[in-house]
């Protein structure tokens, strides 16, 4: 009977050990692609631009001094004011879905 007691005493404690590395193996891993999350990822900030008329829109990057609402030149298409519609980050969250 004491045999058996110590059996599963020893059994109990293996267990433990085994998740105990488990939790700190996967809490290792966790911390070092939380790590490479952050560096290699460099998202590209591109501003969106749009005719007051509507008719034309596109994106360009981002260049220092750019806002929305800042007038930018003049429609290809119909010569009216181009302006900034909106200004946002791209690329990040992806190039961190694809390895590489
Ligand atoms: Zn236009």
């Amino acid at each position: 009977m004491i045999q058996l007691r110590n059996a599963l005493d020893v059994f109990t404690l293996v267990m433990l050990i085994v998740t105990i590395v488990l939790l700190i193996y996967t809490m290792s891993v966790m911390l070092m692609q939380r790590g490479k999350g952050k560096t290699p990822t460099n998202p590209k900030v591109v501003t969106k631009v749009r005719c007051v008329q509507n008719d034309y829109s596109a994106e360009r990057d981002f260049s220092k001094g750019d806002y929305v609402g800042l007038e930018i030149g003049k429609c290809p298409k119909c010569g009216d004011t181009l302006k900034v519609e909106a200004i946002y980050a791209v690329g990040g969250p992806k190039e961190k879905d694809q390895p590489l």
